[in-house]
């Protein structure tokens, strides 16, 4: 039997605010344990929420982004659980009154465009975070670090619109590049502020109705994601083949073994007796803000995205890859703007500035070659004072050293020669030597050209114009 895929997907998000959603505590990554805390985000018994407002406005600029719909009325609800990392046995949340609803991204996947949907955008808090002993020596004991508990996070839930790992790696992009342009989240997947739970189930091909999902918990990376789904995508049709049934149940990822493995049955919304929060009033988000946030957007990835391809000229390919990244996109704009030419500078940040920013790690924000280093190497090739491939191991100096290519080029004494008598006078001294060569061009070895540059080029030690000297080599030869 062939067999479909259908999943959602259910983000966590980490706002970028400087203090938690309830208290005034840091919301800092990495402080010390239990370092930023107070009685109210470890829930001491008698204490009061008081709500961030730069949350909710974050929330409701990421809401406006992604096309959804704001709720003028949403309602804080109370998520029972026990677990150590959560002192107060409930986590504050919203259920049945979100922030948002409805909303969808635009995304490519295999040159074809496709509209995923959005099913709601809520707020919450974050749990607190378990260290096993293990890690710290002592295997007999586990820590609770609450610096991370009231953290805000928003909370984004697809509908099952994706039929692919592809899709659901698109999906991902395509939010953690808007969230990133927003500037609401850092969106670092390794810290844990991006978070994704895939919802996945099969059914044969041509069948409407789902088939039972499994959920696969907090993956931290899109790689996995898309592991955990080709897994699951081949362990449920199995199991479907061999006559028996997907039991709905949360499962983990294992990313040693490469496969994932099921960690208890699925909880159903019953069993976190939800109700709404009494602590907080119910949340009222006036047309006007709403309005405010829309006004206030910036350019997001689909129109920048556009506007490369009409005032750029370059192709669609290169300004998806461009936009994706904000700090690239601005980068590429600055090179341009430096007087670089568009395709040009648009092939040198594809390859050789997002090489330098993967190698480096992204997290720096920003190569160490600046947009004006790159367009006046870039003008250099084109003004031929330097060749294309002399100016790779410029920017490898540059890279290395953060000169300036001028600089590099004249202490390398890498400048090209243009000047036509001095290739001449080469090229006759190189004819000369090599009568037999010659005489065997002209009888019709026309792939002798490529000896006759070489020999030009070891005598001026690579720095001849190739153009140059092709074009006085053909003249010469043909005569
Ligand atoms: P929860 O997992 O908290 O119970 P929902 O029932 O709202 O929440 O579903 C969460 C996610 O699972 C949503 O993205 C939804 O689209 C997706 N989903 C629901 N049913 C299925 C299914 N049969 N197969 C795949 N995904 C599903
Ligand atoms: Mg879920
Ligand atoms: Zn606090």
């Amino acid at each position: 039997m062939k067999y479909e895929p259908v999943i959602g997907l259910e983000v966590h998000v980490q706002l970028n605010t400087a203090s938690k959603i309830f208290c005034g505590c840091s919301t800092r990554f990495g402080d010390e344990p239990n370092a930023n805390t107070c009685p109210i985000c470890v829930g001491m018994p008698g204490v009061l929420p008081v709500l961030n407002r730069e949350v909710v406005e974050k929330a409701v600029r990421a809401a406006v982004a992604t096309n959804c719909e704001v709720a003028p009325y949403s309602r804080w609800a109370r998520k029972n659980y026990f677990y150590p990392d959560l002192p107060k046995g409930y986590q504050i949340s919203m259920y049945e009154l979100p922030l948002a609803v409805g909303g969808r991204l635009e995304v490519v996947v295999d040159g074809k465009p496709k509209t995923l949907r959005i099913h709601r955008i809520h707020m919450e808090e974050d749990a607190g975070k378990l260290v096993h002993g293990e890690n710290l020596g002592d295997p007999a004991h586990s820590y609770v670090d609450l610096n991370r508990a009231g953290v805000p996070l928003i909370e984004i839930v697809s509908e099952a619109d994706m039929r692919s790992s592809a899709e659901a790696k698109a999906y991902m992009e395509k939010l953690k590049s808007i969230l990133e342009y927003l500037e609401v989240s850092d969106c670092n997947m390794e810290e844990g502020s991006m978070r994704v739970d895939v919802n996945i189930s099969v059914r044969p091909a041509g069948q409407e109705k789902f088939g039972t999902r499994a959920e696969v918990k907090n993956m931290n990376s899109f790689r996995n994601m898309q592991k955990a789904i080709e897994y699951e995508m081949a362990r449920q049709s199995e199991l479907l083949d061999e006559g028996g049934r997907v039991v709905q149940e949360s499962r983990l990822w294992d990313a040693n073994r490469n496969v994932t493995v099921s960690m208890r049955s699925k909880e159903e919304a019953h069993d976190y007796r939800y109700f709404p929060e009494p602590d907080l009033v119910p949340l009222l988000v006036g047309a006007e803000w709403v309005e405010r946030a829309k006004k206030s957007l910036p350019e997001l990835p689909d129109a920048k995205r556009q506007r490369f391809v009409s005032s750029y000229s370059i192709p669609l390919y290169d300004a998806e890859v461009l936009t994706a990244d904000k700090p690239v996109a601005d980068y590429f704009e600055r090179t341009v703007q430096a007087g670089a030419d568009p395709k040009t500078a648009s092939n040198w940040i594809m390859t050789e500035i997002l090489r330098v920013l993967k190698e480096r790690g992204s997290e720096l924000g920003r190569p160490p070659i600046s947009p004006e280093m790159l367009a006046e190497l870039l003008k250099m090739i084109r003004d031929g004072v330097i060749s294309g491939k002399m100016a790779k191991d410029v920017f490898a100096e540059m890279e290395a050293t953060g000169k300036n290519p001028a600089d590099v080029v004249r202490e390398k004494g890498l400048v090209q020669i243009s000047d036509e008598s001095a290739i001449e006078k080469s090229i006759d001294e190189i004819l000369a030597a090599n009568p037999e060569q010659v005489a065997g061009y002209k009888g019709g070895k026309t792939k002798l050209m490529g000896f006759f540059v070489g020999e030009v080029m070891k005598a001026t030690k690579g720095k001849a114009n190739p153009a140059v000297v092709n074009k006085i080599l053909s003249k010469k030869l043909s005569s």
